[in-house]
């Protein structure tokens, strides 16, 4: 029970703030009637007495405050009555109908969304959700104030967070991230997306929230100085050279630091620019202008020139952005945009948010076009499912989501294929698929699909999956598919290249394989322990046995005297059919390592699987293909476990001795990825490193992004230890992140 004094100290807390509130609505509408919020106070003053937020406060502090961010929005007093009205409806005895007598057809109607949406539980299961957020978009669509009311809300409830159970902390911070903050950051308003997003960053993920702060706060002294040293550069500039405009510094925020570490997954240390500079000028070609004399002074760095003046991001949203290095080597990003820009990017949808001056402004309009057309498709969509996935297309980058020509929908991982696509509309679509066009454009099957790309696949009767599918499908459903196939249809390949391979051996010995009985195949593979012939040619499909030694088990014992006479070191048991393979890979590679032949197997080769390219010194294994020869693959490629689906395919095979030669005439092409910090002179030293390794290089291929580049090189390596040498020679490179072998070429 609260004391007397403590009732009085509340309540003169509470007046100030509602004063507090007034004033700041007169400062942008200086001659709005207010009597409609006075009224909205006092009502909600009225219902919500007695009760206390679980801070101890009386409860109309929270719709006192959420009416305060909306005033800081600038928002009318329409929707600033209806923020402090909020929870009367669904915490109180008062009916919309109260509210409508009261306080108008508008508050009310604004009111009741507001309590629809609270009633909404996001984290039900996905049928129940896809039903709640097609509630709350078409609230959202019908009046705009409904959203920018839930968020002040969302706002507020999650600056006081810190007074619920962990359980309710971890769930509406989850929230947050998921829903709130990705609609905020959709209608432009920066700032409570960032401080939402900091906010459930604290509740979500504690342990790497810690982290980040940590280090930021180590590097905050050094930074502030920095940052502070940087501005007076600045401002000295922009007066030497007559532009009016203002400097803010600034470290940017936790959430937005965290994810790049993510994305570029890197160390703290390493990250590229957590400080930050933003000037703001009072004309377009200022920020131009400006630009240039940043550029002047500092040197920028390549590939992080953004232009959103000219070309303005989805949201609308629009800047000049730079990241350029100080003189002691330290980078930082520079924004520049004018006071409009700045206010749009800051506030966005709420900053031109006027009832007075009539509806939507256009530009409002178009910021509210996407949530339109999603509304618009519910029509057609009788799926929850699908509609929850049309809205997701915005707030969830990270699935892709295309359309059939006929406009159904087909949700993807992020970088699945037209593969991907066909096996998802169909098995048998997936199965003959030989191309596709993407938005009437044809493009390759591995072609990565974008939001929004319409796929139409091209199929022929008669065509079937490669096992090279498996290398960039991105579906479980497809991968799965492929690999059924596969299975399936390996074995018929299996029996036929085991009767080829018999009827080739016994040409050879001038045996007819009509002469041999059907009885006689039954035979030999029930001693294998086989059901029947067709089990028997599998086996030596697979590699299993050699044709020749269940040739010489088929023949009668005159006819093998002399087969044996003709070829005695053939190993004439099963047990010992790899040692064959064997012994002649390893010669084969041992001296000439262009086209490999497999003696006395004229349609046989040995060669490097493309998928991994294994190179003198790395551990391999050998796959009897299908009727193309022996695959070599290095033991830790990917599709070696592929393979494994038939085990009795794989054969030994090894090395040969050292070739003399030096290394770039014996070498094998090996392809290098190395990830590094974009700045000049980067790639010259990478190249050096490597030449001075006694390699040829047959091709380097740079890529930058923001600050970092991806640089893969092709090199002739000789073995294994000499590729080691080169990769850490790269890695000493000052600003090299890390060298990657890419196993195809
Ligand atoms: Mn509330």
């Amino acid at each position: 029970m609260a004391t007397l004094r403590q009732q009085i100290a509340t309540n003169v807390l509470t007046v100030t703030r509602y004063r507090d509130l007034l004033r700041k609505i007169r400062s942008y509408r200086s001659s709005d009637d207010l009597s409609l919020v006075k009224k909205a106070y006092d009502f909600s003053l009225e219902h919500h007495k007695g009760s206390e937020r679980e801070s101890g406060e009386p409860y109309l502090a929270h719709p006192l405050q959420v009416a305060t961010i909306l005033a800081e929005m600038r928002l009318d007093t329409t929707a600033i009555a209806a923020g402090l009205l909020h929870d009367v409806v669904e915490d109180t005895t008062v009916t919309v109908d109260e509210i409508k007598t009261e306080f108008g057809e508008q508050v009310a109607h604004i009111v009741e969304g507001v309590t629809k949406i609270s009633k909404i539980d996001f984290a039900s299961s996905e049928d129940a959700q896809a039903e709640n957020v097609r509630k709350m978009v078409l609230a959202m669509m019908d009046d705009i104030r409904v959203v920018l009311i839930k968020l002040a809300d969302r706002l507020h409830n999650m600056r006081t967070l810190k007074f619920l159970s962990p359980e309710r902390q971890h769930k509406i911070a989850r929230e947050t991230l998921d829903i709130y903050a990705p609609i905020a950051h959709r209608l432009g308003m920066n700032k409570v997306r960032g401080e939402l997003e900091d906010l459930a960053f604290q509740y979500v993920d504690p342990i790497s929230y810690d982290q980040v702060k940590d280090a930021i706060e180590l590097r905050r002294k050094e930074g502030e100085a920095f940052l502070a040293e940087v501005q007076g550069v600045i401002e000295q500039k922009l007066k030497e050279n007559k532009i009016q405009a203002r400097v803010e510094a600034r470290i940017k925020r936790l959430y937005s630091i965290w994810q790049k570490l993510q994305r570029q997954r890197i160390s703290i240390d390493q990250i590229y620019d957590m400080l930050a500079m933003r000037i703001i000028t009072q004309s377009e070609t200022d920020c131009y202008a400006v630009l240039g004399i940043i550029h002047n002074q500092w040197r920028p760095v390549p590939g992080r020139i953004k232009d959103f003046i000219a070309i303005p991001r989805n949201n609308f949203y629009k800047s000049l952005h730079t990241t350029v290095i100080s003189e002691k080597g330290h980078a930082f990003e520079v924004q520049i945009r004018t006071e409009e820009m700045h206010k749009m990017a800051e506030e966005g949808i709420a900053a031109h948010w006027k009832y007075k001056d009539g509806p939507v402004s256009a530009r409002d309009e178009q910021r509210l076009a996407w949530l339109r057309q999603v509304v618009e498709w519910q029509r057609d969509i009788k799926n929850s499912n699908e509609f929850l996935a049309t809205l997701k297309i915005d707030l969830y980058p990270e699935e892709v989501y295309t359309f059939t020509p006929k406009g159904r929908i087909v949700i993807l991982p992020r970088d699945a294929t037209p593969v991907d696509f066909a096996y998802t509309v169909h098995t048998e679509v997936g199965n003959t698929c030989v191309g596709a066009k993407v938005n009437g454009r044809i493009v390759a099957l591995r072609y990565k699909l974008r939001s929004g790309d319409i796929v139409e696949i091209l199929t022929q009767p008669g065509h079937h999956p490669s096992r090279d599918w498996l290398q960039f499908t991105k579906s479980s459903r497809a991968r799965q598919k492929i690999k059924h196939w596969l299975n399936v249809h390996q074995r018929e390949r299996a029996v036929e290249i085991g009767r080829k391979l018999i009827e080739k051996e016994a040409r050879k010995y001038r045996i007819s394989m009509k002469s041999l009985s059907d009885a006689e195949l039954q035979r030999v593979s029930s001693e294998n322990g086989l059901a029947k012939p067709e089990d028997l040619l599998a086996a030596v499909g697979y590699g299993k046995f050699s044709a020749r030694s269940i040739l010489a088990r088929l023949v009668p014992p005159e006819e093998a005297q002399s087969f044996s006479g003709h070829a005695p070191t053939v190993p004439q048991t099963e047990d010992d059919t790899s040692g064959g393979f064997t012994s002649v890979v390893r010669r084969v590679f041992g001296g000439d390592n262009s086209a490999i032949k497999v003696k006395g197997h004229d349609d046989l080769m040995v060669y490097r699987a493309r998928c991994c390219n294994p190179i003198r010194g790395e551990e391999i294994v050998g796959y009897v293909t299908r009727g193309k020869g022996v695959a070599v693959h290095s033991k830790s490629c990917s599709n070696v476990d592929n393979l494994l689906i038939e085990p009795e395919r794989r054969i030994a095979v090894e090395w040969g001795r050292d070739a003399a030669s030096p290394a770039w005439q014996a070498g094998y092409p090996v392809k290098l990825a190395v990830h590094c910090d974009n700045r000049p002179g980067m790639l010259k030293q990478i190249a050096t490193v490597i030449s001075d390794a006694e390699t040829n290089i047959r091709n380097i291929e740079a890529k930058t992004e923001e600050e970092s580049a991806t640089v893969e090189i092709v090199a002739d390596i000789a073995d294994l230890k000499h590729l080691e040498r080169i990769v850490t020679g790269v890695r000493k490179i000052p600003g090299v992140r890390d060298v990657q072998r890419l196993q195809k070429l």
